[in-house]
């Protein structure tokens, strides 16, 4: 393993993951370090932050892929941005293992870590769902869901057996939280309207079933306005079945705890996150939920007391919410908390290399929620002021848009809307993106046109 220990000209501030925590915080820091004080490193394995609130509309069509990025490198000058996967952490020694796709992986050490490693999909043991399902956390699974069921609608045209169309055109969400929940409504409103392009296809054939353990969808907003998304999903005919399991899907036969069982193509899987686990191979301190413990400056905390030169935030922090909010004394793993940290914990971190003794204390009272459900339609609560259908709609957008980082985003989102409002929803998939080789491979393949005599004079 190449060693790039002791290889420092000045300190150095390594942040591991460059999402919403990552990229804002590394900004910060960019924008209030003086020249030379300190070199700041952004490892993640992908070159750029994803503004993960839009997925379900980038799955929906509503929004480009790339303009729900946002490059690393172009908004980070003068940082060093590292396109790998941390995949250790030995505090103790002040060093990280990183390990990028194509590359051996090296060693980097560093002063002051940024635990800013986001979370991932909480999967359970269901005999048949790590073969089967799919979740979202990533834009490539935006893209390829969006792909694969249009191509289902497409393929199930032309099926003549009913209990093959049935599965192909059978869509299963499983989690009622608020992304699974705006997941299933945008991709519904997408195939419902695409289905209107098809002669051999009419929406009674589609079926949306929305799978939730508990007694209630969305606990991020208020029963009333609960209980008003599960009605409206139901006007809309999904199916939606409430203190539900998932038993089993294996081979892509769906068994319920309510007993009901049947085929289904599609099987996505919304319930719930946990932290990286890549912390569980370092050496600083976890809950037993896998975040890292910290203060409410955002300085990590063990038994011991305060871990020097460590930080942590986000989806991979156990921020104590000092506004009596959130779950157990704690932020719950959402954006707004996590581009309200950044800045909070570069000011701290700076403090700390400054030999300052001061630190910030994080402090947030939740605004509230907005969540868009397919086109014209949304939901939000404001503390007391409640909005559904249009008005919580232009809400999710209009935040959203205004939250995305980059004014280069923001207005490539909002013209991507302006343009989608004049021109349409554009229902169409992009077929092997998967194997984009194939074509070639099939022309290389293709036997060569019969040689014919040549004519004779
Ligand atoms: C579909 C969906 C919809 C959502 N909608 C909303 C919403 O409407 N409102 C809201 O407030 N919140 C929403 N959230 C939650 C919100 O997006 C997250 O809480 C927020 O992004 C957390 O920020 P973070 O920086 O902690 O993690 P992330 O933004 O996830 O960033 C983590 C980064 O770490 C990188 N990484 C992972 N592993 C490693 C590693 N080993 N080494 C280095 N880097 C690594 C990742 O590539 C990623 O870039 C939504 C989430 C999802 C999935």
């Amino acid at each position: 393993m190449a060693l790039i220990r002791n290889s420092k000209l000045r300190p150095r501030i390594l942040v591991v993951g460059g999402g919403s925590v990552g990229l804002l915080t590394a900004q910060n820091l960019l924008k209030n370090l003086g020249r030379g004080e300190a070199t700041v490193t952004v490892v993640d394995p992908n070159p750029y932050m994803t503004y993960l609130p839009f997925l379900p509309e980038v799955a929906a069509g509503s929004i480009e892929p790339r303009h729900a990025v946002v490059p690393l490198r172009r908004n980070l000058p003068g940082a060093e941005v590292i396109t790998a996967k941390v995949t250790s952490i030995n505090h103790a020694e002040k060093f990280a293992t990183i390990e990028p796709e194509n590359d051996e992986a090296f060693e980097l050490d560093y002063d002051h870590i940024v635990l800013a490693s986001g979370s991932v999909a909480r999967a359970l043991p269901i005999p048949g769902l790590k073969e089967n399902a799919i979740a979202l956390k990533r834009i490539e699974e935006a893209v390829a869901l969006r792909d694969h069921l249009l191509s289902r609608l497409a393929d199930a045209a032309l099926m003549e057996d009913d209990e093959e169309r049935r599965k192909a055109l059978t869509f299963v969400f499983v989690g009622g939280g608020f992304a699974g929940i705006e997941l299933l409504t945008e991709l519904e409103d997408m195939v419902r309207s695409a289905v209107a392009q098809y002669e051999t296809l009419t929406e009674a054939d589609v079926r949306f079933v929305l799978v939730e353990a508990l007694g209630r969808v969305m606990p991020e907003v208020g029963e009333a306005q609960a209980r008003w998304v599960v009605e409206h999903m139901r006007e809309r005919g999904i199916d939606v079945y409430l203190e539900t399991f998932l038993q089993d899907c294996t081979d892509k036969h769906v068994k319920l705890s309510n007993g009901e069982e049947f085929d289904a193509d599609t099987i996505v899987w919304s319930a719930g996150v946990k932290a990286n686990p890549m912390l569980i191979d370092s050496d600083l301190p976890i809950n037993e939920r896998g975040n890292v413990t910290v203060r409410a400056d955002l300085r990590v905390e063990g038994d011991d007391g305060v871990v020097e030169g460590a930080w942590a935030a986000g989806d991979n922090a156990a921020v104590p919410d000092l506004s009596g909010g959130g779950v157990a004394g704690f932020c719950v793993p959402n954006a707004q908390h996590a581009v309200r940290q950044a800045p909070v914990l570069a000011a701290n971190v700076l403090a700390a290399l400054r030999g300052e003794t001061e630190f910030k204390q994080y402090f947030h009272k939740t605004i509230g929620s907005v969540a868009g459900l397919g086109l014209y339609k949304g939901v939000s609560q404001m503390g007391d002021f409640e909005a559904r259908g249009l008005l919580a709609w232009l809400m999710h957008r209009a935040y959203h848009g205004y939250a995305i980082p980059t004014m280069d985003r923001k207005v490539r989102v909002f013209g991507n809307w302006f343009l989608s409002a004049v021109l349409g929803r554009d229902a169409m998939p992009l077929a092997d993106l998967d194997v984009p080789r194939k074509n070639f491979v099939e022309a290389a393949n293709s036997k060569p046109a019969p040689k014919k005599e040549a004519a004779k004079a």
